[in-house]
């Protein structure tokens, strides 16, 4: 029997058309009223652009023109404006009565307040639920597969809005959360023999390392046959993919920063965005906030509003990515064009008029491992993005690199940011582990004097 390629063809087979682009006018339409009805502050911002209701809409043009990207300085001012009350602001901002929501889930907070994400019914089911259920078909994932959930269970979207989300697809559920612990999860998958994992990238090379201590075997012996990871990056960076899917015997997957999932294709492709019916995405200039055309190697910030339901209240919302799309056909043959996270508008650095991203420099270093550890740090005057050049990188050596090999080593870094970056460094040379090791998301940038 040959099965079918999408889990939603009717949708999924016309991503990026003409008739998809009828469906997203006809659906933001419907948006822009239920903004109107109950959602006070984008009627005022839209109003105050000469946008009076779903009729001054009349192409998707017209929907950057017709309201400004919500960024998470807009964000701010409005809690701040709510005196931080969560649901004054949802009120504010959601196109659906407060009384729709079931399920509230927020950011982690690690850099200040946590930002609320609330689920309707419909987003569960018909949004985020829709989404997930065709990312994990493209993955391979079918109704008898068990899923070892092993995602922050408090986490927005992979958490519990994603265990509720996962009903309907005929899999079976195993919901353990990062908060049981990688002992926890490893004798979970393995009792109830697992055969999906998901997690973010760094937990699931965590575990292969715990894995002998704690199984008696190596991690491959779980038999997982897909790992759907998100939440930062790491399926796209070659090494950290070629590292999981070896020790696993699997296949490792990236979901996210929007509605997106990468294919199997043996070189990374991106993410190719799989819901152009649930959702609109745009690129604007991170700086202007101008929109950008969407063509190959277009970089900007990511932009999204969602179609359906509501509660979460993506309305040309910005989550802080730079993304660089592709949108000619994927080599892998399916549908929806490709993005993949460049870096976060927050890191942007601009050496004379070029704008960097610490993740770019870091993408460079790393394909010079091992002649260097891999570590490095960007050292700046003064607080980004302004950069007065040359910028200064710290670069660890590799541990077998002798001083004699260090100078045409540092040519050929330095070329190499040349034709890929466009930007001259000045590097500075450190011993191996001389910088601080974080299992948290590395800082890549140092202040002088801080
Ligand atoms: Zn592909």
């Amino acid at each position: 029997m040959s099965e079918r390629k999408y889990w939603r063809p009717e949708f999924e087979e016309i991503l990026g058309t003409e008739r998809m682009r009828d469906i997203q006018l006809e659906r933001l339409r419907k948006r822009v009223g239920e903004l109107f009805e109950h959602a006070g502050y984008f009627r005022c911002r839209m109003e105050a652009r000469g946008v009076h209701g779903p009729e001054d809409i009349k192409t998707l043009e017209d929907w950057p023109r017709a309201l400004a990207p919500f960024t998470k300085a807009d964000y701010r001012a409005l809690m701040e404006e709510c005196a931080h009350d969560v649901y004054r602001f949802l009120d504010a901002t959601l196109p659906v009565p407060l009384s729709e929501l079931v399920t509230m889930a927020a950011t982690s907070g690690t850099t200040g307040e946590p930002q609320p994400y609330a689920f309707t019914r419909v987003d569960l089911d018909e949004l985020w639920g829709e989404y997930l259920q065709r990312g994990y078909w493209r993955a391979g994932v079918r109704p008898g597969d068990r899923v070892v959930q092993a995602f922050a269970l408090s986490m927005f979207v992979a958490g519990v809005p994603g265990l509720q989300c996962s009903r309907d697809n005929g899999t079976m559920v195993i919901p353990v959360g990062a908060e049981g612990g990688v002992a926890r999860i490893l004798k979970t998958a393995k009792f109830f023999r697992g055969n999906v994992l998901t997690c973010t990238p760094s937990l699931a090379e965590h575990m292969i390392e715990r894995a002998p201590e704690i199984l008696g075997a190596p991690i491959s012996s779980l038999g997982i046959k897909a790992l759907m990871c998100g939440g930062e990056p790491g399926a796209g960076i070659p090494e950290v993919r070629h590292r999981i899917e070896s020790a696993y015997g699997a296949k490792l997957y990236d979901l996210g920063a929007g509605f997106g999932v990468s294919c199997d294709h043996l070189e990374y492709q991106g993410m190719h965005w799989i819901a152009d019916d649930l959702a609109i995405y745009e690129l604007v200039d991170p700086t202007t906030h101008e929109p950008l055309a969407m063509e190959d190697g277009a970089e900007g910030e990511a932009v999204f509003t969602s179609l359906l339901g509501g509660g979460l209240g993506q309305t040309r919302i910005t989550l802080g990515d730079i993304h660089r799309v592709t949108v000619s056909p994927c080599p892998c043959g399916a549908t929806g064009f490709r993005y993949r996270i460049v870096g976060r508008v927050d890191d942007m650095l601009k050496v004379k008029g070029v704008i960097v991203y610490p993740a770019a420099i870091d993408a460079v270093v790393a394909g010079f491992i091992p002649r260097v550890t891999g570590e490095f740090r960007i050292l700046l005057d003064e607080p980004p993005p302004r950069v007065v050049p040359p910028l200064k990188l710290r670069i660890e050596r590799g541990a077998e690199t002798a001083d004699s090999a260090i100078k045409e080593l540092e040519t050929e870094i330095v070329r190499a940011m040349k034709d890929r970056l466009k930007f001259t460094p000045e590097i500075h040379w450190l011993a191996p582990n001389e910088l601080e090791r974080s299992d948290h998301k590395t800082r890549f940038i140092e202040i002088k004097g801080k």
